[in-house]
């Protein structure tokens, strides 16, 4: 069997946060214990028993909301139901508002090898405004208890456009994440997702967003600052020093199968892809009556697969390559004369200009 990359997912956290359109949820008490069991039976009794782990990441939600014990149990369940490969990643994310020096030990101690950590601001009227649970100060202390812990892998989370933010408190950010010496930063710019309380307030004219030259001036800014660190930018928000790219996510950009448990996770084996029921009580009405646990499905047929292995390509450093991916030779040629795509060999890749333009060179290309 192939070694598959494994995402478990966590609902819950401290609270919800105004732009998050993720499925997690506020809750707290009996029905944290419940899920948790659910998923170690989930686990437990899957199709893909045996199937070795390449990669695992427990993201969210809040992982590190999750008790330590809990967390070590799912960890235990998954290496079971899926031995790891040697060097396997075995990603935690991370909230600084809910991890101390005990739990990153306790962690590294279960066998988690890499911990993304969410700061998103180091200023606290930003994180006041995000509706974050943590504030500035336990971004470092999280990053410095991860790393006394034995974390020789570690991300950091921020995110730019932000409401009221400036160019120069967008670069005091990054320069802050810099200086905590980490091995990987994801640099997102905040998107304004229907169904959040920001949408509402986006509507009523009540965000102070930067404008969209802004913005790209923004991940410029980014960008320049990442390369001038040492971080190999590798995909269009992620950036590494050599050797630490995230395994995990670039098996999704790599268009490849992975294997998912908890409520809301999205599977694709083979053409099939499909997502567990979202909300906890009735995945664990669901697992606990052995029922199925898909709310939806699809099987993928060749042209969605194709969309998506370019969609997906683009987005990295290295592109795709054009024989495996075999774009519309019109629309390339399109892509190419508009600076937006460049050639080089077998592979096609975004060019800066076109970083800007992703969405409608992949409709262009694919
Ligand atoms: S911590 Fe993350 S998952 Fe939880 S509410 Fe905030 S953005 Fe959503």
């Amino acid at each position: 069997m192939d070694p598959v990359a494994v995402y478990v997912h966590t609902p819950f956290c401290p609270s919800k946060c105004g732009y998050c359109d993720f499925n997690s949820y506020a809750m707290e008490g009996e029905i944290i214990k419940r899920t948790v069991h659910a998923m170690l039976a989930e686990i437990d009794r899957t199709p893909h028993f045996g199937r070795p782990a390449k990669t695992i990441f427990f993201g969210g939600g809040t992982p590190t909301f999750l008790e330590s014990q809990d967390l070590a149990r799912l960890l235990e369940a998954v290496m079971r139901a899926h031995p790891p490969t040697p060097g396997c990643e075995i990603t935690s994310e991370a909230n600084p508002g809910t991890v101390d020096a005990e739990k990153f030990a306790s962690m590294r101690e279960a066998g988690f090898n890499r911990i993304s950590i969410g700061a998103q601001s180091f200023f606290d009227e930003d994180l006041i405004r995000l509706g974050r649970v943590h504030r500035s100060g336990e971004i470092e202390r999280a990053v410095a208890n991860a790393s006394n812990a034995g974390f020789d892998n570690i991300n950091v989370d921020l995110m730019f456009a932000l409401p009221g933010q400036s160019k120069k408190a967008w670069c005091e950010n990054l320069q802050r994440a810099i200086a905590l010496g980490t091995e990987h930063l994801s640099l997102y710019c905040l998107t304004i997702e229907e169904n959040t309380p920001f949408y509402k307030e986006f509507l009523k004219g009540l965000l102070d967003l930067p404008s969209d030259f802004g913005q790209v001036e923004m991940y410029e800014q980014a960008c320049e600052a990442a390369e001038e660190a040492g971080f190999n930018q590798y995909e269009i928000s992620n950036f590494a020093k050599p050797g630490k790219e995230c395994v995990h996510n670039l098996c999704y950009w790599n268009c490849e199968e992975y294997v998912a448990y908890g409520p809301g996770a999205v599977e694709r084996v083979g053409n099939r892809r499909w997502t567990h029921v979202k909300h906890p009580r009735l995945y664990c009405e669901r697992v606990e009556a052995n029922e199925d646990l898909a709310c939806e499905s699809e099987t993928l047929d060749s042209k969605t697969l194709r969309f998506e292995r370019i969609m997906l390509g683009l987005r990295l450093n290295e592109g795709v390559d054009i024989q495996v991916a075999k774009p519309d030779a019109q629309g390339l040629q399109q892509a190419i004369e508009r600076g937006w795509i460049t050639t080089e060999g077998d592979r096609m890749k975004l060019t800066a200009l076109g970083k800007h333009y992703c969405n409608q060179a992949v409709v262009l290309v694919a």
